[in-house]
């Protein structure tokens, strides 16, 4: 079997990582991985059966939950225990929980086992926290997105009114906030930029601008030109 090319593209929350990786994805004929859903998809598990704040029970249900992605329709769509979930890992409330799941060990182990099985036998565009540093540290191209944190907060509070959440802009800020101080200061695979990695600050950028600078280092580095 030959290798795959894995194109991995890490950052904090609202930095454009799932909107550019899954418009790359189809453009070059890849697989989406959002390795986020994953952690989302454990933390609403833990949310709906009450253990959300009980360590030792999720790191059991950890071992037993079964995560499936579906790649077909465009999205990806999230299946836990056999059960549709894709709409319901992106409420406020799970994005409040996430990061305090994220930090388990157990919880990391296994699925980044699980991320690293699909690297095996699939070309990628993969995003998430540590997929250029612990998942795939030999990715073809390796891609760290930042913007401001108002930028940023600006673009998941209209992500929440698009779905009719009921949150601030306000407390969306915080949460971010909050976020990526736990995800960046945890022990085990902080967010943080890969010695390698290509920074690329998407502030005052335009998907367009965003999805065309990045397919141009991805050129750069791989030689393959897109279809579209
Ligand atoms: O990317 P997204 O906002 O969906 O990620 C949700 C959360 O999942 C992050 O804030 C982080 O705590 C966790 N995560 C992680 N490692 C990844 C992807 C996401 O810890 N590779």
């Amino acid at each position: 079997m030959s290798k795959k090319i894995i194109l991995a593209i890490d950052g904090p929350a609202g930095s454009g990582k799932s909107t550019v990786a899954k418009i790359i994805s189809e453009k070059l004929g890849f697989l989406y991985l959002d390795t986020g859903a994953m952690y989302r998809a454990i933390t609403y598990y833990a949310i709906e059966n009450q253990i959300v704040d009980d360590v030792n029970k999720i790191k059991e249900a950890v071992k037993k939950i079964k995560i499936d992605l579906n790649f077909e329709s465009g999205v990806t769509r999230v299946i836990l225990n056999n059960k549709d979930v894709t709409d319901k890992i992106r409420t406020p409330e799970v994005n409040s929980k996430v990061s305090e799941v994220s930090v388990i060990p157990e919880v990391r182990k296994e699925l980044v086992r699980m991320q690293k099985e699909i690297g095996l036998t699939n070309n990628l565009v993969t995003e998430g926290r540590d997929t250029t540093t612990v998942v795939f540290p030999d990715a073809d191209v390796k891609i760290f997105l930042t913007a401001s944190i108002d930028e940023r907060a600006k673009r998941r509070y209209k992500e929440f009114l698009e779905r009719a959440e009921k949150i601030s802009l306000e407390d969306t800020k915080k949460n971010l906030e909050k976020r990526d101080n736990i995800d960046s200061n945890r022990v085990i695979s902080p967010l943080q930029k890969a010695d390698d990695a290509i920074e690329i600050d998407t502030t005052n950028l335009s998907i367009d601008e965003e999805v065309n600078l990045i397919l141009e280092k991805i050129s750069e580095k791989l030689n393959i030109s897109h279809c579209n």
